[in-house]
């Protein structure tokens, strides 16, 4: 199926000269939930805000829901609901005006049932009637959601979704990600948190500097990220392996002068014990040894430390 967003060669550089997105080339598919990871700095805001029209690209092309962001920006933005990562909301307005008003804005007919579903949703119907200077920091983020999707939007966009809100919003916003995905809703959302990535996305996109540096399933990255190496130094070389060492998964490296074992980290057992007991009793002795993560691994301990 076509993508339902495609960018392509997509770069950014503010006027200050900074470069914020080095071409970027990223689809995401109709009706997956896709996170974009990376560290405060690293672009992720730019992005989106390019794709939802607020930032202009200095290079590039992005389709949403099949309309070029540029030559049809009007066709795109309807396709597109997007929840800020700053809170910013009309004060004096009561919840039930504004979210209505932005539906207005979109050039649909009005919707009183489709406003209270959403109302109800996120829990926000009891205060439909309050002005939004009176609710708490967490209720005005229930209120952009609400006015992200006022206007039914096919594309969900939330920057930054649980940065500093309480555990109950951040379960009830996960819990709303899953019914809207369950609608046909494509969700993407930002995050610096590798955790939130793992228990929301279907797949995952890092970013960092600027440029998108890897792009998995969720289940295949954290697959990946639970392994390990650890390289035996052989005291004689080996010509292949043993048979007695059959069903440990191992492979010769260095012209059989290493061993290597790949294990998981995540597992019940490393089976490190097995092995040393049957290369002892194979006869095999190593001179030294070492571990190694994957370079995901890598990748990954080193965006948490961008973020400290
Ligand atoms: P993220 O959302 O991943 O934290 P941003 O997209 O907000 O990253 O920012 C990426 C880079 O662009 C940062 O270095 C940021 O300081 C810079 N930046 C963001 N907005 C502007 C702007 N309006 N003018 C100049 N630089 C900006
Ligand atoms: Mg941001």
């Amino acid at each position: 199926m076509a993508p339902i967003i495609s960018i392509a060669d997509l770069s950014k550089v503010y006027a200050s000269g900074l470069v914020a997105l080095r071409d970027v080339n990223l689809e995401i598919a109709r009706g997956e939930i896709f996170a974009l990871l990376g560290p405060n700095g690293a672009g992720k805001s730019t992005l989106i805000n390019i794709v939802c029209g607020i930032v202009t690209p200095s290079a590039g092309t992005v389709r949403a829901d099949g309309h070029d962001i540029l030559s049809d920006y009007r066709g795109a933005r309807r396709a597109i609901g997007l929840v800020p990562q700053e809170l910013t909301t009309d004060a004096f307005e009561s919840v039930w005006n504004t979210v209505s008003f932005t539906r207005g804005l979109f050039g649909l007919r009005k919707d009183p049932a489709h406003i209270e579903r959403v109302l109800r949703d996120l829990s926000l119907w009891e205060k439909r009637d309050s002005r939004i200077m009176t609710l708490s920091g967490g209720m005005k983020r229930r209120v952009l959601i609400a006015k992200a999707l006022s206007h039914e939007p096919r594309i969900l966009f939330l920057d930054e979704p649980t940065a500093g809100v309480d555990v109950e919003l951040r379960q009830d916003m996960w819990r709303l990600v899953r019914q809207l995905r369950d609608r046909g809703v494509t969700v993407i959302l930002t995050t610096h948190y590798i955790e939130e990535a793992e228990e929301m996305a279907d797949r995952i996109g890092v970013i960092r500097r600027g440029e998108i540096i890897l792009v998995e399933e969720k289940a295949e990255l954290m697959r990946k990220l639970g392994r390990k190496q650890l390289t035996l130094q052989l005291q004689s070389p080996l010509g292949e392996i043993p048979p007695a060492l059959d069903g440990h998964g191992l492979e010769l490296a260095s012209d059989g002068r290493e061993l290597v074992y790949t294990y998981d980290t995540k597992g019940e057992r490393t089976g490190i014990t097995g092995l040393l007991t049957a290369l002892s009793s194979a006869g095999i002795r190593f001179s030294d040894l070492r571990t190694s993560q994957s370079s995901l691994e890598d990748i990954f301990v080193g965006l948490v430390r961008e973020r400290a």
